[in-house]
Order: C-alpha cells, then structure tokens, then sequence
C-alpha cells in the first residue's frame, strides 16, 4: 500500500512537474505570436512606399505644392526603410537573396532621392518615378511573402499550442485521477489507520487489565511467600528480612536485639490423640491469642510445626523475660477443640544482645537457650548465656572425637560386681563403658553417653560393649550373669533384639547368663518396639531388670504389661536412706512391690555398711556399691579361673 502511495505521489509530482513545462512551453509559443511582425512591418514600409509615390507624383503634377512638402515624405519613407534591416522582416529579408537585392534597391532609390531631391525638377523626378514604379510589384510581394511567412509561423505556433493543450488535458486528466485515486487510498489508509488504532487501543485496555490482573497476583504471591498459609502469620522468610533489618537499625542506634524462640510442649502428642486437624486449630486459635495481644506489627513469626518466634529491640533483659512469660501465659490459657479442652505449655529461648549483630547466630544462641530450656522440661524460659555455646562447642569436639573412638578402638569395659546382700556371694558383674581419650584420659560415660545417644553413636557403641561383655562373660569358669546397660535409642530400633542374639551365638553365652538394664525412659516410647523387643528377648531367657527405678515416671500398668525380673533402686535413694525418712519409704514400697510382682531387688551405690543393714533389713536381694567393689578393668581371678568360690577377692574390693 505504501509504495502504490509512493508510486501515486512521485506520479503526481512529475504531472505537476511536467504541467508547469507544458505552461512555460504555451508561453513561449504565445510570445512568438506577439513577435510576429514582420507582415505588419512589410505592409507599413509597403503602403509607405505607394503614398510617398503619390505624394511624390501629385508634386510633379501640382505647382502650388512645396518640395518640403515632399521632403517630409520621403524622411518618413527613409525612417520606414529602416524597417528592412530590423527585427523579423530584417531576418525575413536576409534569408533570401532577391528579398535582399530588393531591399538594397530600394534602399539605393531612396537615399538617391534624399540626396538629390531639392536638386531634382519635376520632370525629372516624374521620370524617376518610373524607375520607382519598377519597385512596386516586388514590394507587394515582399509584403505578401511576409504575411505568407507570418501566417505560416501562426499556424505553427498555434498546431503547437493544440499539441500542447491536448497534453496540457492529458495530463490534467491524469492528475485529477491520480488525485482521486490517491484520496482513495488516503481514505481506505486513513480507515485502516483507524482500525489499526482502535485494535491498539483495544490491546492497550487488554494490557493493562492482565496489568492489573498481575499486579493483584503480584500481591498475593508475595503475602504467600512471606505468610503461613495455615495461621497467616508472618513466616520464616519474613523473620529473617526483618531480623536482617532490625539489626541493621540496631546497629545504626546502637541498640539491642532480642530473638525469642518458642516451642510448644508435647505438641506432638496432642496431634497423635486428637488428629492433626485439632492439631492445625490449637495452631490458629494459638495464632489468634497471639495476634490479640496487640504486639507491634512484625513482631511474631510462626517458623513452622510449633515454633513460635518473636522480634523486637531496645527491650532490656528483663523485660525480654516479662514478654516471654506474659505470651507464655496468653499461650497456656486453656483451648476448647472439638469439645475438648486441651492444655499446651511453651518452653521459651531468648537471646539479648546488644554486641552480635550476626542473624545466624541470633537464631543459633536463641536456640541454644530453648535446647536448654526443654531439656530441664514444660513451660521454661531461658536466657541465652556464653557456657550453652561452650557445652555445645564441647559437645562437637566430643562428637568429632567419639567417631574416631570408636575407629580406634578407646572404649573399653569395667565391671563391678552385683552381690547378694546376705551371702556377698557374687549374683553378676555389670559391664560399664569407659573411654580411653588419648588427650583427656579415662572418661565416665556419664560425659558422653548423652551425646553418644543424640548422634546415634550410641547403637555402635552399645553393639560392641554388648560384644565385649558377652565375650569376657563367655570365658569366666563360674557362670555368674553379666548386666550390660541399653539405652533407650537402642531399644527403640527394630533390629536390637537380633543384635543381642546374633552377639549370643557368636560369643556363645547362653540366653540366661545375660542381663540387661533398661531404664524406664525406654518404655515410654510412642511406639511398642522397646517392649516388644524385650518380651521377645526375655521370652528367650535373657534377663531384664529396670534401672535407676524411682527416677522416672514408671506407670504400674506399664510396669504389668512386661515381667521384669528385676528393680534396681537408683543409688539417690540408697544415699539418703540414713537421712531421709522419706528415701526409706520409697525402698520399702519398692521392694515390697517387687516381691508382689515376683521381681528381685537391687540397691546400686552402696557405700556405707549401715546402708547394706538398712537394706538386707528392708528384704533387698541383691546390692552393688564401692562397699564392695568399684568398676574394675577385670573380673575377679576367682570368676575367671574358678579356682575359689565366686566371692568377691580382697584386691578388688573397695577401700
Ligand atoms: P548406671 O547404670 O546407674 O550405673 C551405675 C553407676 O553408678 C556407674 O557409674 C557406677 O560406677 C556408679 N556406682 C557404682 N557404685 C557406686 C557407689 O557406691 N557410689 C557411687 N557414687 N556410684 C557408684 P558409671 O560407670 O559412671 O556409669 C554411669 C552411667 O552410664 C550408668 O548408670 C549407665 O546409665 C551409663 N552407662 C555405663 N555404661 C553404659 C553402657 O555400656 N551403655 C549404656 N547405654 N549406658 C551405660
Ligand atoms: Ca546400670
Ligand atoms: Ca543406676
């Protein structure tokens, strides 16, 4: 389209162009009309010529007339003369030899006459006429030859000017449809342009409505990136800008930052009894409660599960705590779910520093705190302190450490003796872990068996003291029980109850020669692996007896659900047997418990002679303590060689 337009004004152009020719073109040939004079100027010299022969002829004739008279007619013929030489009859006569001979003649007559004629009677210019009169016909002809040429050139000029105009037409025509058909197509444009503008439009209106669409969507993404979509609190990516941030600003005032950390207590078991549907709304209503205490905004995070977070700044210490315990309380009130009321605590980590300006390590020390605080049980708050970090900086040093015991074999097993309390005649030896450290020398268990259990490590760990025990137990010549010690990470594994008997056959102690101590944490475990671990093991004839029994919360139905065949008294009770009226007591209820239960007793820790008497006075069976030996490296010769009976040797026995 847009080159036809180009095509169409490029040819209006040159029509336009070629017009303004074709006008300058009539011009000329008009002008060349004007100019044509050469008949005219013949025909004047002419009929000059014949009335200066009149004149001149009437002088001959008539006396009264005067020779000026005739004097005047010949300066006005000599003037006309001139006429020959000029102009277009000038140019007519000189293309033509006789027309110039005629000229020259004439010319000739008349300058004799002007130079003679004063002189000159009338019968001599009356003879002088007749050479005049020989004149006349060539001039007549001269005149009519001009006027021929003059006509001739008209009609040229005017065959040209009708060429001319017919082009002149042409064109026009050309033009005026050219113009048409360039308004034609200016008009299908200009209505194509129109289309085109209300299609762009119309494109426009489209782009900024999806515009708008995205810019909504826009919105909503980002509320979703940085809110919890189950309580619309703010989430763990938006505590992390804002802790980001608030550093920032503390920085610039010099201010503290504190990052409280909150974890609910047993949050867990209230999704395993109620379902996780009650567990999502004590979630939200937690949120709602949360949100009603009209914080400042940005203040509470849910990071995910059941940690709760708070960020503020310039708060001192205490008063970091009084929030702390003052959303504790919001948090403890009771919630109804489901027609239920249902209780929940929330164990607290607070950082407050006004020097660490690293996020990561914010987080890392509030966590520390909480780490701390649900490890000493439901509903504490603790405050971040310098020794959290040194313990667990030890505990890495330890954990490192602890991988490569066990590569290079540093644990070994010390056993001490487990008496009968009336006879001292050994009953077992209990296997207890000990560890060789190559830079810090021997370490109790005590100082790495909870970090042992935390890694894991504790399943190698407890798989070899196992292997040990059950293979030096295997080589003694009196065949006294070995007690070896479980922790509750190895019972909850499926595959224990294989271990031991794989261990059994390949030392080849028999099942009943072997006994293990379990502690009542074990056994409140979600799951039922640790108790049906043991009941198949005991089914066996292998031995169980529950250790440090009072400590815990061992629940009687529990306690019923599995035959021990032993309780061991934890030493704390036997300690204070001779001072705390109420140790005795619980002693008493233990025992007599065990005896109704058809279980033996044991008393770990006893040192003093007057707590053998008060236990063999209580009816415990059996008794362990520095009274009678310490861990030792090796069993009693006596054991090993069976040369004696198994009574406890002088070497070995405490000081
Ligand atoms: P536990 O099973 O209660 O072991 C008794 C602890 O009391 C032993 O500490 C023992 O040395 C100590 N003890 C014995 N008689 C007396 C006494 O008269 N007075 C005092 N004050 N203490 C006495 P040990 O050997 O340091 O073991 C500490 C704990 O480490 C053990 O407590 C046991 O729970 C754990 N443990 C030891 N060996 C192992 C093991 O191989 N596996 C597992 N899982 N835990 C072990
Ligand atoms: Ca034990
Ligand atoms: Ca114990």
């Amino acid at each position: 389209m847009n080159r036809i337009l180009a095509g169409i004004i490029f040819s209006l152009f040159i029509s336009t162009g070629y017009i303004s020719f074709l006008v300058h073109e009539r011009q000329q040939e008009l002008q060349k009309l004007t100019h044509y004079a050469s008949s005219w100027s013949a025909g004047q010299l002419v009929s000059a010529y014949y009335r200066f022969e009149s004149w001149l002829g009437l002088y001959t004739i008539d006396e009264t007339m005067k020779v000026d008279d005739v004097r005047l007619h010949l300066d006005i013929m000599l003037s006309q003369s001139d006429l020959l030489k000029q102009g277009d009859l000038g140019q007519y006569i000189n293309s033509n030899k006789s027309l110039h001979e005629l000229a020259v003649k004439l010319e000739d007559t008349l300058n004799y006459l002007d130079t003679h004629l004063e002189k000159m009677t009338r019968s001599e210019i009356q003879d002088y006429l007749k050479v005049m009169y020989s004149l006349d016909a060539p001039l007549s002809g001269l005149s009519s030859g001009a006027l021929d040429k003059d006509i001739n050139l008209i009609n040229n000029a005017n065959g040209k000017i009708q060429t001319l105009y017919a082009i002149y037409s042409a064109t026009s025509v050309l033009l005026i449809i050219l113009s048409a058909i360039l308004g034609v197509l200016i008009f299908y444009q200009n209505r194509n342009i129109l289309k085109a503008h209300l299609q762009v439009k119309s494109l426009a209106e489209e782009l900024q409505e999806s515009k708008e669409k995205l810019q909504i969507q826009n919105t909503k993404l980002e509320y979703d990136v940085y809110h919890d979509p189950l309580t619309k609190m703010s989430n763990r990516l938006f505590f992390w800008d804002n802790l980001n941030n608030l550093i920032q600003v503390a920085e610039s005032n010099n201010s503290s930052v504190t990052v409280m950390l909150f974890d609910l207590d047993r949050f867990k078991e209230v999704n395993d009894t109620y379902g996780h549907d009650a567990g999502d709304m004590l979630l939200r209503q937690i949120s709602q409660r949360l949100r009603s205490m009209n914080l400042p905004p940005d203040t509470l995070y849910r990071l995910g599960g059941d940690e709760f977070a708070l960020l503020a700044s310039d708060l001192s210490e205490s008063n970091a705590v009084t929030l702390a315990k003052t959303i504790c309380e919001c948090i403890n009130q009771p919630y109804t779910i489901y027609s239920t009321i249902i209780n929940i605590t929330s164990c607290v980590g607070i950082v407050n520093s006004d020097t660490e300006r690293r996020s990561d390590y914010l987080y890392k020390f509030a966590d520390l705190a909480l780490y701390e605080a649900k490890n000493e049980g439901a509903g504490k708050i603790k405050v971040f302190r310098q020794r959290m970090l040194d313990k667990l900086q030890e505990s890495r040093t330890l954990e490192h450490d602890m991988a490569l015991a066990i590569m290079n074999k540093e644990f070994v097993v010390y056993y001490q003796p487990i008496v009968d309390s009336y006879s001292r005649e050994i009953y077992s030896y209990e296997a207890l872990i000990r560890w060789m450290h190559p830079r810090k020398g021997l370490l109790s268990p005590d100082s790495f068996i909870p970090v042992a259990e935390k890694t894991g490590m504790i399943s190698e760990m407890g798989k070899s003291v196992l292997e040990m025990a059950c293979r030096e137990a295997a080589s003694w010549a009196v065949p006294v029980k070995i007690s070896v010690n479980v922790s509750p990470v190895q019972l909850s594994n499926k595959a224990f109850a294989g271990v031991v008997l794989s261990i059994l056959k390949e030392t080849g102690l028999s099942a009943d020669r072997l006994e293990l101590e379990v502690t009542e944490s074990s056994l409140f475990s979600d799951n039922d692996t640790p108790m049906n671990t043991l009941n198949k093991l005991r089914a066996l004839g292998v031995k169980i007896s529950i250790d440090d029994f009072g400590t815990g919360y061992s629940s009687l139905s529990r306690l019923s659900r599995l035959a021990f065949d032993k309780i061991k008294i934890d030493k704390s009770f036997v300690h204070s047997i001779s001072t705390q009226e109420d140790a005795l007591n619980i002693i008493r209820l233990i025992t007599g418990m065990a005896k109704s239960l058809s279980m033996k007793t044991v008393a770990e820790g006893v040192e003093t002679q007057e707590q053998l008497d008060s236990l063999q006075a209580l009816g415990c069976d059996l008794v362990q303590g520095y009274l009678f030996s310490k861990p030792q490296p090796s069993v009693a010769g006596a054991i090993k060689n069976g040369v004696h009976q198994n009574e406890i040797p002088a070497l070995l026995k405490a000081p």
